[in-house]
């Protein structure tokens, strides 16, 4: 039985690899210190894993910046616009590198970045290839082999890390017309048979390749791609071991395809995909060893050993010692790195932390368990399964973690909590009192987070300034931004979010039941970290969270103040979630929060509520079959938040990051009053699948992208609302901004609002001529 990693974290244990990077784009370091910090982190892992006692160690696993970059480069699928960077004397491999990740406006220069999107359902973003009508491939960048010869070096034989190379094409994207994408695999197996040459020559003895594109629906083309492959992989290297990973999912309907690759090693998840071992077992076929997926590496519980235990026994039961292997689900980049530096005890007290497993320790679990199976009956393998049942068996009864009145207060709910008093068409003739005219213009919600504002915050929290003076320092901004919206005549105002850190966190750390860590950090994308809230017990809102910010701006207005809140979905998807109950449950229990919190707004005077909800979207299930339970629950959950209001009261909810198109129905299904949607990069295509769909609620296509400091002009504006006037009718129709404006300045801010309203008045002028019409026909 041996153990393997498939990947571990790159970033470093205190984010070295961010750090570096951006110093080196604001040219304050050189390019040999960027190289070295990556040595040293890639050192630090190999010998970190081969001291805990991992048999199988993983190499090219590190990357700069995003390891599908890093195949891309290694194929030499460099798009064009990129050859003036390459033909710039100075630049380095690395400068190219980045170039293709961020862009290069340098030296008369100006070459835009590939594009970025969601590495399946995860929180890490990767690189897009891009291909073109007979894309050529050829070695271009030796990483791989550069890695493999320097662990070795450190007297480690690693296992080289490739993408798949279906899975690699999959993730890809055709930049013309007139092929499809896996066409190109015959283009691309050689340079894969080039690769795998040199590193024979170097003995290496297991080659992993990841497709995890196995646990997602695949065509017969891609079908018939994976045997070809693997087949001339097997046929050209008949010693080399190939090493299979699957994960995020089960193999399912892929299972038969799967198991009939010539292939040594086949990695399975069992945490996604925990019901899929049976099938396994039996379709497997003779010789292949089974490497199982068990500690999870996409969230930061402890594994339950006695449970693994036996999952392990009844693998080796069926297969022998020799063809099982321990592991964790996948690769380790999604989890934290190192919990042994959260030394503080206020944010991460001792009995949450006991239930607790980052990467490192995720390392040691998967070697533990070994010897767990093995009857190692060392002192060490014994005390660490009793530490692990004892945790194990504590998180059960918790008094930190169960809390009966939430539990209670779940099981209590009525169908019709989901459901608001009336149906949108009577709320609509109630909502009438609001006043408000055609062509509303309303924001998103926050306003520019100065560095000023920020620094506010860093002050109170070193205790540099007292909490009412911080709180004297938020009131006056905000009371700044309330009297500006009144001046420049926006019809729904905003007290701008300038107490909030974050949208979840903000919540999260008003919330019962969420846990906040200090190093919890994991990549998003490239040199950007998150460090997302921990969901570990119950949840409840102790008391009001926004009532009092709300109330105070609207005080200071006769206009509408618009109340701001973050989605139970949106809460669910950007945190580490609780495994020992469904997803399902926690965001029911998060959207009971938000609604206590949605009808103490309207108790304090607040008539318009906005719930915003923009990672619905990114929460579905990677297999089609599985959304339509996912979209149930979710939709319940944001309809539970927002129904316990009046009729008269309005629900806002605003969305983005994402296309909408296919889940419009589910969207109408959530029956918020009005929608404001982020639609300005894709205009037109949103705003048919609105109108073909007949939506029937009030809805505020984004008329401007605020992801630029570029001010859109009054006539830009018009236009958009003319087309969107085209297919919605104009009393549906709202005014906004694609989103929030919290990353913006000021004067860019104002400049593009003050054109905003003016193309709503606009608007309005063509309405007052149209009415008349309207009433004589009618
Ligand atoms: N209300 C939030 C804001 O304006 C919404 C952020 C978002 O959509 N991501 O910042
Ligand atoms: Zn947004």
């Amino acid at each position: 039985m041996l153990t393997q990693n498939l990947g571990y974290p790159r970033i470093g244990s205190h984010r070295e690899l961010k750090k570096i990077c951006e110093n080196y784009w604001a040219e304050k370091t050189g390019y040999k210190n960027v190289l070295q910090v990556g040595k040293n982190i890639r050192h630090d892992n190999w010998l970190m894993q081969k001291d805990a006692g991992i048999n199988i160690i993983p190499a090219n696993d590190f990357s700069f910046y995003d390891h599908v970059l890093d195949h891309s480069l290694m194929f030499g699928a460099i798009p064009k616009r990129y050859n003036e960077v390459i033909m710039k004397k100075g630049n380095s491999e690395l400068d190219l590198y980045f170039a293709m990740a961020r862009g290069f406006q340098k030296d008369g220069l100006d070459v835009v970045a590939m594009e970025m999107t969601k590495w399946f359902d995860t929180n890490y973003h990767y690189i897009v290839p891009e291909f073109y009508k007979d894309q050529p491939f050829k070695l271009f960048s030796t990483k791989i082999i550069d890695e493999f010869y320097e662990a070795k070096q450190l007297g480690i034989i690693t296992k080289p890390v490739l993408i798949g190379p279906i899975s690699y094409l999959l993730l890809g994207k055709e930049k013309e017309t007139g092929f499809e994408k896996i066409d190109l695999i015959k283009n691309l197996l050689p340079v894969y048979l080039d690769i795998l040459t040199r590193l024979d020559a170097l003995d290496v003895e297991y080659v992993q390749f990841d497709e995890p594109f196995l646990t997602l629906d695949l065509g017969d083309k891609e079908k018939k791609a994976f045997e070809y492959v693997y087949k001339e992989i097997r046929k050209t290297f008949p010693r080399l071991k190939i090493v299979l990973a699957t994960y995020f999912g089960g193999l399912n309907n892929n299972l038969d395809l799967t198991v009939s690759l010539p292939i040594d090693v086949l990695h399975i998840d069992l945490v996604r995909g925990e019901d899929q071992l049976n099938d396994v077992l039996a379709a497997l076929s003779d010789k292949t060893i089974l490497s199982l997926g068990l500690v999870d590496g996409r969230n930061i519980w402890k594994n339950d050993f006695e449970k693994s235990i036996s999952i392990i026994n009844q693998a080796v039961e069926k297969l022998g010692k020799d063809r099982v292997w321990i592991a964790a689900s996948c690769s380790l980049i999604h989890s934290p790195v190192d919990l042994g530096n959260e030394t503080n005890e206020k944010n991460l007290p001792q009995e949450i932390k006991q239930w607790l497993s980052y990467a490192k320790q995720k390392v040691e679990e998967i070697v533990t368990l070994k010897k767990l199976v093995n009857n190692e009956t060392s002192a060490s393998a014994l005390q660490k399964l009793e530490e692990n049942k004892i945790a194990i068996s504590n998180k059960k009864t918790s008094a930190l973690i169960h809390d009966v009145v939430v539990k209670e207060r779940v099981l209590a709910l009525k169908d019709s909590d989901a459901f608001r008093l009336n149906t949108f068409s009577k709320r609509k003739v109630k909502q009438q009192k609001l006043n408000l005219p055609q062509y509303a213009t309303t924001t998103i919600g926050s306003f520019p987070q100065t560095v000023e504002v920020r620094s506010w915050r860093a002050k109170f929290k070193n205790g540099v300034i007292t909490e009412d003076e911080y709180n004297d320092l938020i009131a006056d901004e905000t009371a700044k931004a309330v009297k500006w919206q009144e001046e420049i005549d926006l019809d729904v105002l905003v007290h701008g979010e300038f107490e909030r850190n974050d949208m979840v966190e903000y919540f999260g750390e008003q919330l019962k039941g969420f846990a906040f860590s200090k190093n919890g950090w994991v990549q998003s994308y490239g040199s950007r970290c998150v460090k997302p809230p921990i969901i570990f017990g119950d949840v409840s809102r102790p008391k009001p969270m926004t009532v009092k910010w709300s109330a105070y701006a609207q005080s200071l207005t006769s206009k509408h103040m618009k109340g701001m809140l973050t989605g139970p979905v949106t809460i669910l998807q950007w945190s580490f979630v609780r495994n020992d109950q469904p997803r399902a449950e926690t965001c029911t229990q998060i959207a009971l929060a938000i609604r206590d919190e949605v009808c103490d707004l309207e108790k304090a005077g607040i008539k318009i509520i906005q719930i915003d909800e923009p990672a619905i979207r990114e929460g579905l299930p990677l297999r089609k079959v599985d959304w339509q339970t996912y979209l149930n629950w979710a939709v319940k959950a944001f309809k539970i938040s927002a129904s316990g209001v009046k009729d008269e009261t309005q629900i806002h909810t605003h969305m983005c990051y994402s296309e909408f198109n296919d889940i419009i129905q589910n969207i109408a299904d959530m029956d918020a009053d009005v929608i404001t949607i982020e639609t300005s990069r894709s205009q037109m295509e949103l705003l048919d699948a609105f109108a073909d769909f007949n939506y029937p609620n009030e809805i505020g296509p984004g008329v401007y992208d605020i992801h630029s400091p570029r001010v859109p002009k009054r006539e830009e504006m018009v236009k958009l609302l003319q087309r969107a006037k085209a297919v919605i009718p104009a009393e549906q129709l709202w005014v906004n901004p694609d989103c929030g404006l919290k990353t913006r300045g000021w004067d860019e801010t104002k400049k593009a609002l003050i054109e905003m309203v003016s193309a709503a008045k606009e608007m309005r002028k063509d309405a007052e001529i149209l009415i008349p019409e309207q009433h004589i026909s009618n």
